[in-house]
């Protein structure tokens, strides 16, 4: 029999923003791809949908953020990015704190006006908690911020957010939570931070731009589809991949509830969280706020967390001890799969910023095209 004829160089599963700025780089070396995704659109999580004029991130709030030049450069070749600075609000029992927890915060929990009187306070909070081993995020976040923090806008959110109680859960998650006696809101600490004008969407148009598309195929319902290229980018979930042989990886799931109201402003920010535990949502976003929308409606996303099933898209990985081994299984087939490379958030199972998504899909196709 004769081998088939591979029509493309590589065959990308996913239009997401590894597989898009993979594309791009292999075009951009004179190669072909084909990409597939089994949604009706590109773009992955990234992906906007228009209403009332307004870009709403359908898949959640989307605000890009780097240290990285290169990153930064590469992706500003083809949209421009706004001056947008993310800095939440907190919504506990009708009051409302300033995200991350920093002189503002301190300020409107305790009226304290100095960096000095506020580490006071904080070391107040935390005294009674000094010199034990925290063995979980409760006991970890009361001996960082102490209990006024703790009860009124950690531990509500938190527990909504995974699902299980804070004494349940790994005290690594509260240590990207910092404090600082600045008056300074932005949530980020990184040098670049913005959306893109264009939108992500016109991002990842661009960044395709020459590369055969097919929606609505599911690469592991028609794997025959890996012949027509001589090696497959897949972006897709690590575990699927192999037929779950192992076992299933975890995740946590999100609903979105998206509603258009006939008023222009509805809670002048882009993200309110709701840190209390009787609210069933997380958070509120505003979507027209992420670029200044001055349209006469706006558009707003309720955030509920969910338990994850295969019916439910896979947001977050559980990076928990048993789901990494499970994963470092998985890899070890991953690595040994030939002409199959694996990359992205799905496929790596890790929860990966979009500029780490940007640099991981950079370095591999520098990688696998400087050799292919
Ligand atoms: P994805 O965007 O998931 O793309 C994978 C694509 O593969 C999807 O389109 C999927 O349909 C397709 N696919 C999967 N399996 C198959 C298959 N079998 N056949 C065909 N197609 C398949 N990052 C930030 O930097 N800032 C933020 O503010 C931010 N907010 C976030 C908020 C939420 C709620 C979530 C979930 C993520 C957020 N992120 C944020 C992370 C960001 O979404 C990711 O870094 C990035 O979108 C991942 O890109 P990806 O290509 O790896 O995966
Ligand atoms: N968090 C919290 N209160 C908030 C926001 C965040 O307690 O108002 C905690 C929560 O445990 C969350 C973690 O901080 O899982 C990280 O939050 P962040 O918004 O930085 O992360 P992301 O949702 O992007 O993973």
């Amino acid at each position: 029999m004769n081998a088939p004829i591979k029509k493309y160089d590589f065959l990308i599963v996913g239009s997401g923003l590894f597989g898009a700025v993979f594309a791009q780089q292999a075009v951009e070396r004179g190669k072909s791809c084909l990409v597939i995704d089994k949604r009706s659109h590109i773009g992955g999580n990234i992906y906007c949908e228009e209403i009332e004029n307004i870009q709403v991130h359908r898949y959640g709030a989307h605000i890009f953020h780097t240290n990285d030049d290169e990153v930064w450069n590469y992706l500003n070749r083809f949209v421009h990015f706004n001056r947008y600075t993310n800095s939440p609000l907190a919504s506990y029992h009708g009051e409302l704190y300033n995200l991350p927890f920093n002189m503002n915060t301190f300020r409107q929990l305790w009226g304290v006006t100095t960096p000095q009187e506020a580490a006071n306070k904080i070391a107040e909070q935390c005294k009674p908690y000094e010199g034990q081993t925290p063995t979980n995020l409760e006991e970890q976040a009361l001996q960082l911020v102490g209990h006024d923090i703790y009860e009124k806008l950690i531990k509500g959110y938190t527990e909504k957010q995974w699902g299980r109680k804070a004494t349940e859960l790994p005290s690594f998650i509260i240590k990207r939570l910092p404090l600082r006696f600045v008056y300074d809101n932005n949530y980020f600490n990184d040098a670049y931070q913005g959306i893109p004008i264009e939108g992500y969407n016109t991002l990842i148009t661009k960044l395709l731009k020459n590369c055969d598309i097919q929606l609505g195929v599911d690469f592991l319902e028609h794997r025959e589809l890996a012949q027509t290229a001589h090696t497959v980018v897949y972006t897709g979930m690590l575990d699927a991949y192999f037929d779950y042989r192992f076992g299933h990886l975890a995740y946590r799931s999100l609903a979105f509830e998206t509603k258009v109201l006939d008023t222009a402003n509805f809670q002048g920010n882009t993200v309110v969280n709701y840190t209390a535990a009787e609210v069933p949502y997380t958070r509120i976003i505003e979507h027209k706020h992420f670029v200044g929308g001055q349209q006469p409606k706006t558009v707003i996303t309720y955030e509920y967390p969910q338990e994850w099933n295969s019916a439910k898209e896979a947001y977050y990985p559980i990076n928990d001890t048993k789901n990494e081994a499970l994963a470092t299984h998985y890899r070890q087939l991953a690595q040994a799969e030939p002409n199959v490379i694996f990359g992205g958030r799905l496929a790596d199972y890790r929860y990966y910023d979009m500029d780490k998504v940007v640099r991981s899909a950079i370095d591999t196709a520098r990688h696998t095209l400087d050799k292919h």
